[in-house]
């Protein structure tokens, strides 16, 4: 019997036990220990009003908490935006990822690479392209073959006695026929001191504005485009000679400025295309 009382006595609500005055029984020492401030009368033992403080507490300790953890996720929003920031400034190193050896050009891209030399192609690797840069050769109505003659023609200076330096990975001609010179793989000697993370460009044109044949213009459009995507950079990446040095090249793009602009965007709508 006494165990079956005490059972009773802890089947009680613990509202109804403290109200009827249960407090004092031995039942109420079975009671869990985390129970009992909640119906601890505060005040003349109203265990109603008590359980309103509690909840009102509660609110309290939460209207505490929420500011808090507002500016906490304020603050990990503004590291967030911070960091992403300071990426813009001052630049996130991403890995590069292309693979410059593995890339073939098309087919209607003449080879015809130059003999391996220290004036024009020395044989001296490319980690990484950045930009592409456009020339023009300055050497009015010649042709891209007699262009690529030239360059390689350079390989003929005795290197003891030093000599001229230039060439180029691509020419275009007046005629919108592409040749090229180096593989981009390769640094060529146009840039400088750019050298070592570009792609070079010449292109021929017929009179001294520099301005290209529309033929010329045309493939210059599709080469640029074309190595954009297979060096994944954009029409943002492609620069004047001009860009690198302040060398008045390539003269019609660098007289007529809208000319330039409209170029990057006819390069834009290329790779849009592709
Ligand atoms: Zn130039």
């Amino acid at each position: 019997m006494q165990d079956e009382y005490s059972n009773d006595i802890n089947r009680i609500p613990p509202d109804a036990a403290s109200e009827t005055g249960a407090k004092t029984t031995a039942g109420n020492s079975s009671r869990p220990q985390t129970e009992r401030p909640r119906f601890k009368p505060e005040t003349g033992g109203d265990s109603g009003l008590s359980r309103t403080g509690a909840r009102s507490r509660k609110r309290t300790s939460m209207d505490k908490i929420l500011p808090v953890l507002c500016l906490v996720l304020l603050f990990l929003i503004g590291m967030g935006a911070g960091v992403g920031i300071g990426y813009r400034i001052w630049g996130y190193e991403k890995p590069y990822t292309v693979d410059l050896k593995a890339i073939k050009s098309p087919d209607w891209i003449e080879q015809k690479l130059l003999r391996k030399n220290i004036f024009s192609r020395p044989d001296v690797s490319m980690r990484e392209v950045k930009n592409i840069v456009v020339h023009y050769v300055g050497n009015p109505n010649t042709s891209a073959d007699s262009n690529q003659r030239y360059f390689d023609s350079l390989a003929d200076q005795d290197p003891e006695q030093g000599g001229a330096s230039s060439s180029s990975h691509f020419i275009v001609g007046l005629e919108g026929e592409i040749i090229q010179c180096i593989p981009v793989s390769e640094i060529s000697y146009a840039n400088a001191p750019r050298n070592f993370d570009t792609v070079t460009i010449e292109v021929c044109h017929p009179d001294e504005t520099g301005k290209f044949t529309d033929a010329s213009y045309d493939s210059l459009v599709k080469l640029t485009a074309w190595l954009c995507e297979e060096l994944k950079l954009d029409e943002k990446d492609v620069i004047r000679h001009y860009d690198v040095n302040g060398k008045g090249c390539p003269k019609y793009f660098v007289d007529n400025e809208d000319a330039w602009k409209q170029f990057r965007k006819d390069v834009k709508a290329a790779l849009k295309e592709q």
